[in-house]
């Protein structure tokens, strides 16, 4: 890489951090981003093909992405005026962290999805970052010490956590979320479907709570880009004020309202995934060297001996995973999503191989 000079212009916060850290790779079984394995059915594909043809590419499109946010709100219980949908939760938690981290402070734990830290070290909020128990469960007595600390801001909690895939007992999660008063409290659902938990009921007793939900994973819509947050009215009309004009483009509020229309397909690749993980997780439970950690989300941690070693081991069969053993915690472990039962097959023999 040639050493570049620094555009004066640019923040230091901006240059201090590194890229994104993705290679993208061309290896057939891909199990690196968590993504399904499958993708959208092909007949429901050929309706959202059609149904994007009909629109008109000339105009604008719905401001707001309205009819989209009412057919969310109507699938997921929950008020129209409290959705608010972005190309990607991604985004969303960038402007979360504008809303309520750009001058006072994010709060989250450590390992953690790396987008809330990045976007806090981006855009200057005050980072905190409280370690996991050694069991990956939260610090809830540390997380409410940090909470009482600190001016209100805002505090991320995933569940089921990535990139552990561990889930935190309701209770615990509550009385994390009741101690958190004025803050804004994010609990990032993205994997929901996978471990059958819902925090809606969380998000719907107090204020300044959001649920973030996304198409990208159990619905196998990655590619699409499409997440959103279920909140409060008032919540989610502060929100609204970051989000950019025209965000969502029109062929994508087409293809999802065909989603939402036929969400069968969902339930049953969930399912699967499920099954799939309870086989993975047995058939490797014996390994001399390696440790698969028990997991509810789509995704496991390996944890091997040497995870440079297994990453390119696993890559040579074909198989691409993630390393995750540069955060705290996490020495030797690779992430590994769960894909199709051949390419699960595919793994086990591999891993199988490892020593
Ligand atoms: C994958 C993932 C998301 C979803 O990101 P999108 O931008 O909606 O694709 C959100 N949070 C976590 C923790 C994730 O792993």
């Amino acid at each position: 890489m040639t050493t570049q000079t620094p555009v004066a212009g640019v923040r230091a916060a901006v240059r201090r951090v590194p890229a994104y850290p993705f290679t993208p790779t061309n290896e057939p079984i891909k199990l690196d981003q968590n993504e399904n394995p499958y993708d959208f059915p092909a007949e429901l594909k050929t309706e959202a093909l059609s149904r994007m043809a009909a629109r008109e590419w000339n105009r604008y499109p719905d401001l707001h992405a309205d009819e989209l946010r009412r057919r969310i709100g109507a699938f997921e219980g929950w008020p129209e005026a409290g959705v608010v949908v972005t190309p990607g939760s991604n985004v969303l938690i960038k402007l979360l962290t504008e809303l309520a981290g750009i001058g006072q402070t994010v709060l989250t734990v450590s390992p953690t999805f790396s987008v809330y830290t990045l976007e806090a070290q981006l855009l200057g909020a005050r980072l905190v970052e409280v370690p996991l128990n050694a069991d990956f469960s939260l610090p809830v007595e540390a997380l409410k010490a940090e909470l009482g600390r600190h001016e209100p801001g805002v505090l991320y909690i995933t569940q089921p956590h990535a990139p552990t895939g561990v889930v935190d007992s309701l209770a615990a999660v509550r009385d994390l979320t009741e101690a958190a008063g004025d803050w804004v409290v994010v609990l990032d659902e993205a994997y929901h479907q996978y471990s059958g938990t819902d925090y809606r009921d969380l998000v719907r007793a107090g204020e300044g709570r959001l649920s973030l939900r996304t198409f990208s994973k159990a619905w196998g819509l990655a590619g699409l880009r499409l997440g959103y947050a279920l909140t409060s009215p008032e919540l989610a009309t502060q929100l609204q004020k970051l989000v950019p004009a025209f965000n969502v483009n029109t062929l994508t509020q087409a293809a999802l309202e065909v989603a939402l229309e036929q969400p069968g397909y969902v339930q049953a690749r969930v399912q699967e995934g499920v099954q799939e993980r309870g086989r993975v997780l047995a058939a490797l439970a014996d390994h001399p060297t390696c440790r698969a950690l028990p997991s509810q989300a789509n995704f496991f941690l390996l944890r091997t001996p040497d995870a440079a070693a297994a990453y390119a081991h696993l890559r040579a069969r074909g198989i691409v995973t993630r390393r995750q053993d540069s955060f705290p915690g996490l020495a030797g472990c690779l992430r590994i999503g769960i894909g199709t039962p051949a390419e699960n097959d595919a793994l086990i023999a591999a891993v199988t191989e490892l020593r």
